[in-house]
């Protein structure tokens, strides 16, 4: 499922990925979303396309039903019988047609939709799920050279150690010489 969890304290820090979720392609665009909670989020060329033709088709299919509302309500006016037929049947595209606006305006519109991401653990963790290979190896890349927090396996909080030696590494050894041939 490409599943990626970022720690929000990462994100606050100001260490936000580069890449878009979706396709992971470089950012043009970076939007906030959770009223601001998550901020500087990027997103594509291709995202932005993708958003403004969602929320055209998310506006269509909402007009749509009442269209053909006035449209059959005025062709039928005088037919009783089939005007109230059609009233009966025009409410259930009514119903269709706001659900499925909706649905194409939280999954596909809204950034934190287009992104996939929601905040999760009394806002301590971003989930994504369905992250494109590239984002992936990207955040994964980032969590590691920022030293971020990390989840344990009880789902505790670790705190990021920085400092800790490199594996291989003794404590307080400076970096290893080259050294000189034996003789
Ligand atoms: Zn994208």
């Amino acid at each position: 499922m490409n599943v990626v969890t970022l720690p929000t304290q990462m994100l606050w820090a100001g260490h936000v990925p580069d890449l878009c979720v979706r396709h992971g392609a470089p950012a043009s665009v970076r939007m906030s979303f959770y009223r601001g909670a998550v901020q500087n989020w990027p997103y594509c060329p291709e995202c932005v396309k993708s958003r403004k033709a969602n929320l055209a088709l998310a506006v269509a299919v909402l007009a749509l039903p009442f269209l053909v509302t006035f449209v059959g309500v005025g062709v039928l006016h005088n037919d009783a019988v089939a005007l109230a037929t059609f009233t009966d049947v025009i409410w259930v595209f009514l119903g269709a047609g706001i659900i499925v606006f909706w649905y194409l305006l939280l999954r596909y519109v809204t950034p934190s939709g287009l992104a996939k991401a929601k905040l999760t653990g009394n806002n301590m963790w971003l989930v994504m799920q369905g992250t494109h290979p590239a984002f992936m190896a990207h955040a994964n890349d980032l969590v590691q050279r920022t030293g971020a927090a990390q989840v344990s396996p009880t789902g505790q909080l670790v705190q990021p150690d920085v400092f800790a030696p490199q594996p291989g590494q003794a404590p307080g050894a400076p970096p290893a010489q080259p050294q000189p041939p034996a003789q």
